[in-house]
């Protein structure tokens, strides 16, 4: 089975590449608008537009006329695959999924797609007409590369995307399995089958807060069109972008510890709107639970692991997981109980996830047709459809 996966990453283009680079995203919005305003009129004239490639042939005739020759500068397929970025927006128009292809703007994110001859060299990412850029790699490719989509953030940040195809190992999964009830004060909680731990959530907004309610005073004194007012602009991005990266780098490393340790993850599937509308809504946010879940989900399914989320209306928080007693008296304010039926004292939130996957692992177990066979702590579950087709 092939799947792809995507690498992204941080590249640091020389001033050389730098410049190249602005060309090719110059040309490429160019192409873009030109062929936009040349379909549309010719749509108005003729009522047919223009297909991918009488586009194609009529840029070729574009690049040998004086006033264009600089479009020969950037890579043939970098203009080409903006003209089929063109021709799919159309085509999205037409089937109703997306709003009219807009005129692209020099002002918002830059990108153009490499769809061939790139390459992984000494270290850095190799790209066609730019040589070897220097990049951060977190994690190998291997694999073919597909395509190389780079872009650029208003904060003047370079990024590829790197599309190649992974080699699937069709092996099953190794860990434990998990419960995690997600809360208010703590995190996260796990429950591992032995242990019970909390996790803490990252306060970015709180110390950006402050920060971010500067800059955007300062940003609404300024003249609007101004020079000084577009670099408050990119002052604001950068702190959104900080208080962004800080969370996302923070969830990715959490959910790389969790699937790397477990098999199988069990979750609420929580409402998460109804939780942000409430007073709550800053810490929930800060949480981001959406985005750990998510996370939690790719990469475990990714390699062959099971994601399960237990439907929200399970009293996971209500039920004493020693005894099964039903605690209705049970509100969001109460930390801590002592269940009538058998005594024991609970934690609210280290007793939901022991529920949580307690709950997972039936749900395992009743799906019997399944062919892959997981064991964890004693209790081997056979699994249905946990190949995932892509
Ligand atoms: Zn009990």
């Amino acid at each position: 089975m092939l799947i792809l996966d995507v690498l992204k990453l941080r590249i640091y283009p020389n001033q050389e590449q730098e410049i190249s680079l602005a060309k090719s995203f110059g040309c490429s919005r160019f192409v873009w608008n030109f062929y936009l305003n040349k379909t549309n009129t010719q749509y108005e004239e003729t009522g047919k537009g223009m297909t991918y490639c009488q586009m194609a042939k009529d840029l070729t005739q574009l690049k040998k006329l004086a006033d264009y020759e600089w479009l020969q500068e950037p890579t043939t397929a970098v203009l080409q695959q903006s003209l089929k970025n063109l021709e799919s927006a159309f085509k999205n128009f037409f089937a109703k999924r997306t709003k009219f292809p807009k005129f692209k703007s020099k002002h918002s994110k830059q990108s153009i797609r490499y769809p061939e001859s790139c390459s992984i060299k000494n270290g850095g990412l190799k790209l066609p007409k730019l040589g070897i850029v220097k990049a951060s790699f977190s994690k190998s490719v291997n694999g073919k590369i597909k395509s190389v989509t780079v872009s650029k953030t208003s904060t003047d940040k370079y990024f590829a995307a790197i599309l190649f195809e992974a080699t699937d190992l069709n092996t099953v999964k190794q860990g434990k399995i998990s419960g995690i009830d997600l809360g208010l004060t703590s995190l996260i909680t796990v429950f591992d089958g032995e242990t019970s731990y909390e996790v803490d959530p990252i306060k970015a907004t709180k110390k950006y807060a402050k920060r971010l309610r500067r800059r955007q005073k300062a940003l609404s004194r300024k003249v609007k069109g101004s020079k000084n007012r577009h670099k408050a602009v990119k002052v604001v991005a950068r702190v959104h972008e900080k208080i962004c990266n800080t969370r996302q780098d923070f969830l990715h490393k959490l959910s790389r510890k969790l699937v790397d340790e477990n098999q199988v993850i069990v979750a609420e599937n929580l409402c998460i709107k109804g939780l942000a509308s409430t007073k709550l809504a800053k810490s929930i946010h800060d949480a981001a639970f959406g985005v750990l879940l998510n996370f939690i989900s790719y990469k475990l399914e990714r390699e062959k692991g099971k994601f399960i989320q237990v439907d929200r209306f399970f009293p996971s928080s209500k039920l004493c997981s020693c005894c099964g007693y039903k605690n209705d008296l049970l509100n969001l304010s109460i930390r801590e109980w002592v269940c009538v039926g058998c005594q024991t004292r609970h934690d609210r939130d280290e007793n939901a996830s022991r529920n949580l996957r307690t709950e997972g692992i039936r749900m395992l177990s009743t799906n019997t047709v399944g062919h892959t066979e997981f064991k964890a702590c004693g209790e081997a579950v056979r699994l249905i459809g946990t190949r995932t087709k892509k």
